[in-house]
């Protein structure tokens, strides 16, 4: 090749072709340095029959600057970069730059320094050198990195390393991670775990694509059986990658997987240090890392010799990017097991009602496991209607509730009270005026935060200190807190059950590893008695002295009425029913709701699945939602008003008329105004024969916007706000 076109990781800018200068070799895939401008950009050698561009005369072309020292991107890997493009509506280069998404990696090997404590002292401790000495216990990391741990200025730090009191470390930026053993420890399946996993490394040793649904109840032990999977192809030299739906899940995890394997996988998420970051990367574009478990970004890790990936908890909403490229990792995983010729085993005790459809219809091979692992029973549940059996003025628990609370503290066993709501109260109102505490960039209430004393929004980040006076009208003490959050149930068990040792469960107090295991460390010990969590724990805790779970308010899903909100529900008050007599001892589950009568609540409380899913799939069939129908939103962002409505409008009056295609809106959407922008949204409902890409692309293409106007396209949607 003399000649090469590339794809470079520049949104705005179409495929580029370049002269390879004498002596250099490139090859299809290779990450090359294209000289652009004055500028260098990073750009992927790709099929030019592929990527069509402007045929340059062959004098005109300027010469690729040099390679980068990594492996070319394989071509399944490629293939799976245009098909996420293509499926999802977005530029090529926003998907391959998720594929390099180390930018130290593309640098080659090198080794940098790090620092640690040297157990030297100061001349002079300072209060603020004391406070960073300790916060860096433990800790080895660049001084950039360091200055974040402990909350000091980088200056603060130096002062220290002149002193020896920070001392400095040459890291090998690429040393090899420690051998995983598919052998280390061999554990005794029960009859339906080992059939199971018999049929899960067959396929992995196959070598095709087979896409499996691992539909087991919780706690019938879903993680040790596809741990043989990954036994088999650590055994044929190939590597895996486990999706996990949330890294805050994932200590109780790589607990398992040690344990089984002898050394901790290789880990992949957004808040690893870039030299974690960096190192990951190569491993596993080199093929030496053995297993990943990441977030969904893992997805698009350039893996040399994949062999077969897990997606755990696949129902899992998580796994749906809602901004940038808006994909959906569960159904990308799939395409990559596609491309790459291996299985993939989709696991859940709730499968999403597509994953179900795709087993229904022969697509997806189904494995059940049918029962809990050790003879441990499934938990009996109970419904608290609201209406007959009211909790006490201003509090939020029926009587039966506490009762069974109570009988838990005298048994030495443990509960769980759960309510998707972070902080103390969802609104805050004044009692004099009225006035309601909003977010200024957002349409949403402050949620109080008691422990912290702010008010902060959910959505935008924004928060400001808890006032002692309303803002508007300058009254002292009238700010009254409506509804409940975590926080507010807490303090209602402390003061029903004062001997109670509560302890709040939500992403502000687990948001660390260090964080999670300490939680998990306690609960063991048994050293809470009640946690009051959000759905953070509703899934992957395996506590054997946990026997009552309650869920505060079952309704709080379906408010939102949109399409999924009755699968959402059933799927986060089985998983966190699931949590509740997991040892020897039995479960109970009560769910209080105010709609005993509701589809989704009765299923719950007769515990038929089958019901549920069938008259949910029935709904979706009359509505032409997915799986039946095709559905993508189109959504209009500015943060002038004025500019987002006009361009809203515009893309509504040239919308195309397309046959078994609706298109509804545009209308303000329900957050009309998210992180300082003011939002439309447009919905499309099509029949599954549309194609539906095209005509967004063709429809979309065609029109131009002012340059503060982002347009941003989300097929298969799950959020409509
Ligand atoms: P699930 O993910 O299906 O809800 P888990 O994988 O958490 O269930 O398993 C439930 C519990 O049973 C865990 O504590 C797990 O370690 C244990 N377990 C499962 N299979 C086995 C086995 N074959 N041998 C020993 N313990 C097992
Ligand atoms: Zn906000």
């Amino acid at each position: 090749m003399n000649r090469v076109r590339c794809l470079v990781l520049n949104a705005a800018l179409g495929p580029l072709d370049y002269k390879v200068p004498d002596g250099m070799r490139v090859e299809l895939g290779q990450v090359v340095e294209c000289p652009l401008g004055p500028r260098t950009v990073v750009g992927i050698v790709w099929e030019a029959e592929r990527l069509p561009g402007t045929d340059v005369p062959a004098e005109k072309l300027r010469n690729l600057r040099g390679l980068y020292p990594i492996p070319p991107l394989p071509a399944p890997l490629r293939r799976l970069i245009e098909w996420t493009a293509d499926y999802y509506v977005a530029s090529l280069a926003s998907v391959a730059r998720m594929a390099l998404s180390s930018g130290g990696a593309l640098k080659g090997p090198a080794s940098i320094t790090e620092y640690r404590l040297s157990g030297g002292m100061p001349e002079r401790l300072t209060p603020q050198r004391q406070a960073a000495m300790e916060a860096l216990e433990g800790e080895q990391a660049t001084i950039r990195e360091l200055a974040g741990i402990a909350g000091v200025s980088e200056g603060v730090l130096r002062g220290l390393v002149n002193q020896g009191v920070l001392e400095p470390v040459e890291v090998d930026c690429d040393r090899p991670y420690d051998e995983a053993r598919p052998d280390f420890a061999q554990i005794e399946l029960s009859d339906q775990q080992r059939e199971a996993a018999g049929i899960f490394s067959e396929a992995v040793r196959a070598e095709k694509f087979a896409p499996f649904l691992l539909d087991g109840v919780t706690g019938s032990g879903k993680t040790e059986t596809y741990f043989e999977p990954v036994a088999e192809a650590l055994r044929m030299g190939r590597q895996v990658l486990v999706l996990l739906p949330e890294i805050a899940l994932t200590e109780n995890f790589l607990h398992r997987f040690e344990e089984r394997f002898g050394t901790a996988p290789v880990l992949w998420h957004s808040s690893l240090k870039s030299t974690e970051r960096r190192r990951a990367w190569r491993s596993v574009s080199s093929g030496e890392a053995q297993v990943v478990v990441g977030a969904r970004s893992a997805l698009f890790l350039p893996f040399a010799n994949l062999g077969l990936i897990v997606v755990d908890e696949a129902h899992e909403t998580s796994f749906k990017q809602e901004d940038g490229v808006r994909y959906n990792a569960r159904d990308v995983a799939v395409m990559r097991a596609h491309f790459e010729q291996f299985p993939i085993i989709l696991a859940s005790a709730t499968p999403a009602l597509e994953s179900l459809q795709m087993a229904e219809s022969g697509i997806y091979a189904k494995v059940e496991l049918p029962s809990r692992f050790g003879g441990a029973q499934l938990p009996g549940i109970d419904i608290v209607d609201l209406t007959e059996e009211k909790p006490p003025q201003g509090m939020w628990l029926a009587q039966r509730v506490v009762d069974g609370i109570a009988e838990r503290l005298e048994r030495g066993e443990q509960s769980l009270l759960f309510l998707n709501r972070r902080g103390y109260a969802p609104l805050t109102l004044c009692r004099h005026c009225g006035f309601r505490f909003q977010c200024p960039n957002c349409t949403a209430w402050l949620v109080e935060h008691r422990f912290t004393r702010r008010l902060a929004c959910h959505h935008c980040g924004h928060a400001t200190p808890s006032p002692a006076a309303c803002p508007e009208c300058g009254e002292p003490d009238c700010l009254v807190a409506c509804g409940p959050g975590v926080e507010r149930i807490a303090d209602e068990v402390a003061e029903r059950l004062p001997e109670a040792r509560v302890f709040v469960a939500t992403s502000d107090t687990l948001n660390s590893p260090g964080r999670a295991a300490e939680f998990i460390a306690a609960v063991e010990a048994k050293e809470i008695d009640v946690i009051v969590g959000t759905q953070l724990v509703t899934k992957g805790f395996h506590f054997p002295e946990l026997t009552l779970v309650g869920v505060v308010d079952a309704d709080l899903g379906l408010e939102g009425g949109d399409l999924r909100a009755g699968e959402r529900t059933y799927q986060q008050v089985a998983q966190v029913a699931g949590r509740a007599g997991r040892g020897s001892k039995p479960g109970e589950v009560l769910i209080q709701t105010r709609h005993p009568e509701a589809n989704v609540i009765a299923a719950l409380a007769a515990g038929d699945r089958d019901a549920f899913y069938s008259a949910e799939t029935e709904m979706r069939r009359d509505a032409g939602a997915p799986p039946f129908g095709r559905w993508a939103s189109i959504i209009v962002s500015s943060e002038d008003e004025t500019e987002a409505r006009e361009a809203a409008r515009r893309i509504g009056d040239t919308r195309p008329d397309v046959p078994d295609c609706m298109i509804l809106g545009p209308a303000p959407a329900p957050m009309s105004l998210l992180r300082g922008r003011y939002r439309y949204r447009l919905l499309m409902n099509a029949r599954r024969s549309v194609q539906l890409q095209d005509v967004i692309r063709q429809w979309l293409g065609r029109l131009d916007h002012p340059p503060g106007v982002r347009v941003a396209v989300d097929v298969d949607p799950y959020s409509f706000v």
